[in-house]
């Protein structure tokens, strides 16, 4: 399998070549072809196995397909023509993981001319309200800011087409499972859902069940232990004090 029969555009696949990615990864090749299809997909994946481009290089794809479309739903949403609107909301827990999606969508989506943004708590806001205001076509967003934002009325979600929820399980450790929930009720109910987690508890299983519809299920490797891409490395120290 390599990535042209993953019927990815040139352009991309530039991209993926200038990178040095010669055949994508299980969670690639299995994941990419049910997200071009419009299907939701719950994958069960961990760091390390390639899950960013495995949804970020579909979704780069379907939004530069739908992006002459009409909206359906005119009336209620935000009209396009002149200024972009937020098309895809990826969801991360922290923002040392959302600034990596980030730096994905830099390398995969250099030439489709799509815009986006990054926003995380901890820092202020200004920055990442003119990046809003300036208008982007795909959001990564921590929970706890993005709340904060869209309460201040500075961020829209009733044009996500895709939304993506990367990492549930560490969300629902950090106690972001309610954030999580009203955010998605904030996104138009007929959207594309892509769910990641690397391990799949009965919490996770209900939010994804809420959130998706008739998902493909996909499953990668072991599901408690490490990608072996992660090293462990233990080193002892003395006792403070
Ligand atoms: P991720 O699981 O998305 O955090 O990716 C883990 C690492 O694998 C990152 O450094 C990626 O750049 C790299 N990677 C992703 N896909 C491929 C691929 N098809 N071939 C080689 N490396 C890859």
């Amino acid at each position: 399998m390599n990535f042209e029969s993953l019927s990815l555009p040139k352009t991309m696949l530039r991209s993926i070549e200038a990178v040095g990615y010669h055949e994508p990864t299980p969670i690639q090749e299995q994941t990419i072809p049910h997200v071009l299809k419009g299907s939701d997909v719950v994958g069960c994946a961990q760091t390390g196995t390639g899950k960013t481009a495995a949804f970020a290089l579909p979704t780069l794809q379907r939004l530069l397909e739908t992006a002459n479309r009409p909206t359906t739903g005119a009336g209620q949403r935000r009209k396009r023509s002149h200024r972009r609107v937020i098309r895809s909301l990826i969801l991360s827990p922290t923002r040392e993981l959302a600034a990596q999606i980030g730096a994905s969508l830099v390398t995969y989506g250099t030439f489709t001319g799509l815009k986006y943004t990054v926003i995380f708590g901890g820092v202020k806001q200004h920055a990442q309200v003119k990046a809003l205001n300036s208008g982007v076509d795909i959001l990564v967003a921590t929970p706890g800011r993005l709340l904060d934002l869209m309460g201040q009325g500075f961020v829209h979600l009733e044009n996500v087409e895709i939304l993506i929820l990367d990492e549930a399980d560490q969300m629902l450790d950090m106690g972001f499972i309610d954030d999580v929930r009203r955010i998605v009720r904030q996104c138009p109910k007929k959207r594309q859902t892509l769910f990641f987690s690397a391990t799949m508890p009965e919490a996770i299983n209900s939010l994804a069940a809420w959130t998706l519809y008739k998902p493909m299920e996909i499953s990668i490797g072991l599901r408690v232990s490490p990608a072996d891409t992660v090293e462990h490395a233990l080193y002892p120290v003395d006792a403070m004090g």
